[in-house]
């Protein structure tokens, strides 16, 4: 596939040789759409004018991640303001048929920002950062606000990469009690490296039914070190499955992501 990334638009040769131009895509937030017009943030006119290097006239897509997409004329910008003229308005609400939510034990370092850039591109809707017995990053107060709002915007500039208008919703770091409320009745998977009888393809079999009557499920991924024997009888408890993914211990942030892809090839006719 030849490409480039020119000052206006991304072009793809697809395989048949023929050549596609791909508009860049910006985040605009609703609040910042009045009429026709749209109000482009500092970080965003930023980087369309000292990076891309766009003009007043050309073209571009804006998406407010609700769905909503919107073809737009940037404007001469006022200062440091960036403006763009709607032309055209197109509803694309592009989330699979069924409500992934990964719940994931929040993992050290940078990891949690590859897990949720790599859950965004696979069409996760929910993620939320589980703080568990073995996380062995602490968030609280502040800085769970900062790492949260922080990782909200990595699913945001993920959606612009992979031309996703629905951004997945990053909820606040929650204990697993916390989420046991949201999951409630809703099919609810964990998975666990000891599990020795239900595999991650029998239990998708089995929960089959309600997962496409319910149109959502559960995905809980433990941190480096692990679920402990308590929290994993808990979940049996709270009625969620526990299932292995074979012999072999993937890393956390392999783990929810194979899983994540197994469960959308199992349950979304696009993949
Ligand atoms: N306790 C593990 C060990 O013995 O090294 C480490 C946990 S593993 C690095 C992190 C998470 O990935 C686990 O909590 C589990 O959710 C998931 N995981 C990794 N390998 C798995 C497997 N073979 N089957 C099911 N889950 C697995």
């Amino acid at each position: 596939m030849i490409g480039f990334q020119s000052g206006r638009d991304s072009y793809e040769e697809t395989s048949q040789g023929k050549g596609v131009f791909y508009m860049h895509r910006f985040f605009v937030s609703a609040d910042n759409i009045t009429g026709e017009t749209a109000y482009i943030d500092k970080q965003e006119a930023r980087h369309i004018k000292k990076v891309l290097r766009l003009k007043a006239g050309d073209e571009v897509i804006l998406f407010d991640g609700s769905g909503q997409e919107y073809k737009a004329l940037l404007m001469e910008s006022e200062k440091n303001n960036l403006f763009a003229r709607i032309i055209e308005i197109k509803m694309k609400e592009d989330s699979p048929e069924i409500s992934l939510c990964l719940v994931q034990g929040i993992a050290k370092g940078d990891k949690m920002d590859n897990i949720i850039q790599k859950a965004t591109e696979i069409g996760t809707a929910v993620i939320y950062p589980l703080s568990s017995e073995r996380t062995i990053v602490r968030l609280q107060g502040d800085s769970a606000v900062k790492k949260v709002n922080r990782w909200q915007q990595i699913a945001r500039e993920a959606c612009k990469q992979c031309r996703r208008n629905v951004i997945p919703l990053v909820k606040p770091v929650m204990e697993i009690d916390q989420i046991f409320q949201d999951i409630g009745d809703f099919p609810a998977l964990m998975l666990y490296e000891n599990e020795q009888d239900n595999s991650l393809r029998q239990v998708l079999h089995s929960i089959r039914e309600t997962v496409l009557t319910t149109g959502k499920i559960f995905l809980i991924v433990g941190p480096e070190g692990g679920f402990s024997e308590v929290e994993v009888e808990k979940a049996r408890k709270q009625g969620v499955q526990t299932a292995s993914l074979g012999p072999r211990i993937l890393r956390t942030e392999t783990a929810g992501i194979a899983a994540s892809s197994i469960i959308m090839y199992e349950y979304c006719s696009l993949v």
